[in-house]
């Protein structure tokens, strides 16, 4: 466009130039006809004015004889002939005139004849002035006419050239005009597409910047599932899903709260960021707006002013909470401090991710909380919470194992509750069951935390007691006896008699390098103690009695 613009202004410029060139020669040029009209009038009034002095000298020199003015009077007829030469020449071409031209030439011929004849007192020479001037006024005459008709035509012309030059003027300005009109449009046009151009790039920026973002939260929430999955226990789960959350939300603190088991308190399992200086450990479910709620609940200023109430200090001013939620079971809160304004727009702009990660994280909490119910429900007493017969049976046959290949020793004890019958017959069954949970508790309490205390069945109990010797077993199950008839137990306000133990215990390897063996025989001696009247310990081997 500008190269059109430049090339349009050259040829406007060279026409200009041209036209008013074009004019200037036209008005200078010596072949111009008004001029060439004039000069032939100042030829002939040249001519004119010869002749004059020619009559006037030789009248002179007629009166007078002066040949002084005859001499005048021929120089005056040189200079005729000579206005005569020039008028030829500026006549050339002019028919009419070269006609008329020559008849003055030969009147002038005559003139100056008669100007050689003079004498002094002799004839005039009017007729042959007078034969001059007749010529010589038709074409005065004529050429006033033509210089006239010539000016008029010079004025038409000056007028029709200053036309022409106004017209060119204003083509060129209409076209420079146009072109800057054209110019101003490209400019605009190309403003708006670097624009779009400009908002187009902002655009894929943004959408590339996104795309990133997903790509990374979607390898973030892999990267979770696949460890939370490889998490055997709840606390494991807990920890792990502590160390995504501190990902996904840097600039931020926050803290995984799961309802207790009783679900009154909400205890916190793990934080980030130094959330555990705010944040209670250990409130109630109804300080939180967003388990009130049971939705995702923001906290910012001008936003929301009420504040939850499981903060330690002064609530934070930005904060957002989102309840844990599995299988429509409420698990707990994730709470998550904002400091900054950076930190709370990423939090936000993460939110889907976030509820993903907490889906995910409950659902793995739920289902490890389950898996645990049902391995301790497979491998426990449902009523005294004791490992059951079958763990037993496979606990001593490991424990056989270890303590053969390590070349130590067990001690297998059989604790069967005196008369036992008495309390369900006495106080009805569920005292029974109180009697029972009791003294599974006191046993559980009274060895040590590798014995592994097991419910055999109905009122009958085996304590497993790695790497002891058979000495210091004897006083374990002593000591057991012995706590348990200490027990004062009570049943709707009523005092159950005191509960006694008979207690049978077998040694490996002394007794027995069998599992099933070392338990049978200590039956048999629990059984001996019944019959020596209850209340005692017996041993498998009557050596090792107390
Ligand atoms: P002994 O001193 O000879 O052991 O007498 P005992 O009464 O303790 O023994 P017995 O075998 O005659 O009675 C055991 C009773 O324990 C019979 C059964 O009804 C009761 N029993 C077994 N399991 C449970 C239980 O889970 N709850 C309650 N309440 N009673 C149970
Ligand atoms: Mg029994
Ligand atoms: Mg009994």
């Amino acid at each position: 466009m500008l190269v059109a613009f430049a090339l349009t202004l050259i040829c406007l410029g060279s026409i200009v130039a041209l036209v008013i060139y074009t004019d200037a020669r036209g008005a200078g040029l010596p072949e111009n006809p008004v001029n060439q009209t004039q000069d032939v009038l100042l030829t002939l009034a040249g001519v004119s004015q010869q002749l004059d002095r020619i009559e006037l000298d030789v009248r002179l020199y007629r009166i007078t004889g002066d040949e002084d003015q005859l001499r005048l009077a021929e120089g005056a007829t040189v200079t005729l002939n000579t206005l005569l030469a020039r008028l030829q020449e500026q006549l050339q071409g002019d028919s009419v005139q070269e006609r008329r031209l020559a008849g003055l030439i030969d009147a002038g011929a005559d003139l100056t004849a008669a100007v050689t004849h003079v004498k002094p007192g002799g004839s005039p020479i009017r007729d042959q002035v007078v034969d001059c001037r007749r010529v010589l006024n038709l074409m005065q005459d004529e050429e006033r006419t033509r210089l006239t008709t010539r000016e008029a035509q010079a004025e038409r012309n000056n007028l029709y050239g200053l036309a022409r030059r106004v017209l060119v003027i204003v083509i060129g300005t209409i076209l420079i005009l146009v072109l800057f009109g054209f110019i101003i449009r490209d400019v605009v046009r190309r403003g708006r597409f670097e624009d779009q151009i400009s908002d187009a790039n902002e655009r894929l920026r943004q959408t590339v910047q996104r795309l990133e973002e997903q790509a990374w939260t979607s390898r973030l929430l892999i990267s979770a599932r696949d460890e939370v999955s490889l998490c055997l226990e709840v606390k494991q789960a807990e920890e792990c899903t502590v160390r995504y959350l501190e990902q996904l939300l840097p600039e931020t603190a926050g803290s995984l709260c799961i309802i207790n088991n009783s679900r009154q308190i909400i205890e916190s399992k793990g934080t980030w960021g130094g959330a555990d200086a705010v944040t209670f450990d250990g409130f109630v479910p109804d300080s939180c707006c967003a388990l009130r709620s049971g939705r995702l609940r923001w906290r910012r200023p001008e936003r929301s002013e009420v504040h939850c109430s499981h903060f330690a200090g002064k609530p934070p001013d930005r904060y957002m909470c989102l309840p844990l939620t599995a299988h429509g079971e409420t698990l707990g809160i994730i709470t998550v401090e904002c400091p900054t304004s950076d930190g709370a727009a990423l939090a936000e702009g993460r939110e889907g991710t976030l509820a993903s990660l907490a889906e995910m994280a409950a659902m793995a909490i739920v289902g490890l909380k389950l898996r645990q119910k049902l391995e301790s429900q497979s491998i426990r007493d449902g009523m005294t919470g004791l490992f059951n017969r079958s763990f037993m049976e496979i606990a001593l046959e490991r424990e056989v194992g270890r303590a053969g290949r390590q070349g130590k020793q067990i001690a297998v004890m059989m604790l069967d509750i005196d008369h036992f019958k008495q309390f369900n017959d006495t106080f009805g069954h569920e005292a029974g069951d109180v009697v029972l949970r009791e003294v599974a508790e006191t046993l559980r309490l009274g060895v040590r935390s590798e014995d592994i205390v097991c419910r055999f069945g109905g009122e009958e109990f085996v304590v497993i007691m790695p790497e002891i010797s058979a000495h210091a077993a004897i006083e374990r199950a002593e000591l057991l006896r012995r706590i348990v008839g200490e027990l004062a137990l009570r049943y709707r306000g009523q005092s159950l008699r005191q509960v006694t133990i008979s207690v049978g215990v077998s040694m490996f390897p002394e007794n027995s390098e069998n599992p099933e063996e070392l338990l049978r025989s200590a039956d048999q001696a629990m059984y001996g103690a019944k019959h020596k009247g209850r209340n005692r310990v017996v041993t498998a081997d009557s050596s090792l009695r107390v």
